[in-house]
């Protein structure tokens, strides 16, 4: 068992991430800029550091989980960066959700350093981290994959090696992708039968049960009331934010515009979490789409 962690990035899939670990018998020593999240992660037993680079001198195993690019380069290549901070040997994971470019150029400046970088990106949602069971996506070498298995194993239910450096990245912008189009047409599905009269819960466990099943079904229902624990259950909070989101259909639409391949519904979804964003729900958990198509009439 690597003994050290260094865990950057307490949010709302961070802090289960790192309670797991911790749960596990790792020790942890966390940074965060909002001291509330530090303290809850000290009361389960965490180190608590002044800074980032100070959380990550001793640690055998770094791992970031920040919202988006610029904090991920900045973290590692800024002032006071962790490429300078730690020692020779560290392994660092960047489990945060970024575009693959960002995440080869760190991983890059990393080598040169000579150190082994994974881009990490996970899949299953606030409930997921909080139950061990995210999926992660990983790119970089086989060698480093294998030092960190141990920590995917406690944090997640499965992971798979996507390839080089940027590969899990690719892997999640895609996926995250798809997940923003089938939240919006499962919202859209729920909505129609409702105004037509249906039970949202009943017309949600037939289409579970026939050809339109798929996860926001299975787990994540977007409409209030119909799954006790889904953020539309409670105010559409906290879970995956309406802006995250957001980000991560634009990292597709980029890639999509450099590579020039048609992705026609991946643009329409980012329309409807842009304008739904713009209203004022940024903050919101992702399947309050479902209010945008309603037109808000009480969401
Ligand atoms: P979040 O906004 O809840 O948490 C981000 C945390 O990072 C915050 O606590 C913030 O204070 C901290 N932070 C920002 N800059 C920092 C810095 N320089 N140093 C230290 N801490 C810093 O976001 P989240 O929902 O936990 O998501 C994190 C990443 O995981 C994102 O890239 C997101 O796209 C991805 N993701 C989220 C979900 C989800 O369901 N929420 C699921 C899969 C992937």
């Amino acid at each position: 068992m690597a003994n050290k962690i260094a865990f950057i990035g307490l949010g709302n899939m961070g802090a289960p991430m790192a309670a797991n670990l911790i749960k596990a018998g790792y020790a942890l020593t966390v940074f965060d800029l909002v001291e509330q999240a530090m303290a809850e992660a000290v009361a389960l037993g965490a180190e608590r550091a002044e800074s980032a680079a100070a959380a990550a001198e001793h640690a055998d195993i770094v791992i970031s989980m920040l919202p988006a690019g610029k904090h991920v380069a900045t973290l590692y290549q800024g002032e006071n960066g962790l490429l300078n901070a730690v020692a020779a040997g560290t392994l660092l994971v960047d489990c945060s959700t970024i575009d693959a470019e960002t995440a080869r150029q760190v991983a890059a400046a990393a080598g040169e350093r000579g150190l082994s970088m994974l881009d990490a990106p996970v899949s299953g949602g606030v409930n997921g981290a909080k139950a061990g069971g995210l999926t992660f996506m990983v790119g970089g070498e086989a060698e480093a994959v294998e030092q960190a298995r141990p920590l995917f194993d406690v944090m997640g239910k499965t992971y798979f090696h996507a390839g080089p450096a940027g590969a899990g990245q690719v892997a999640k912008m895609c996926n995250n992708m798809l997940l923003g189009i089938l939240m919006t047409g499962t919202s859209e599905a729920i909505n129609l039968a409702v105004a037509n009269g249906l039970d949202p819960s009943v017309v949600s466990d037939i289409m579970k049960n026939a050809s339109g099943g798929n996860w926001a079904l299975n787990v994540y229902n977007p409409y209030p009331g119909v799954m006790d624990n889904a953020p539309a259950s409670n105010g559409y909070k906290p879970g995956f934010g309406v802006d995250l989101m957001l980000k991560d259909l634009g990292l597709a639409m980029d890639s999509s515009l450099k590579k020039g391949v048609a992705t026609p519904l991946g643009s329409m979804a980012r329309n409807l979490y842009s304008v739904h964003s713009q209203s004022g729900h940024g903050g919101d958990d992702f399947s309050s789409i479902l209010n945008l198509l309603k037109g808000y009439t009480d969401g």
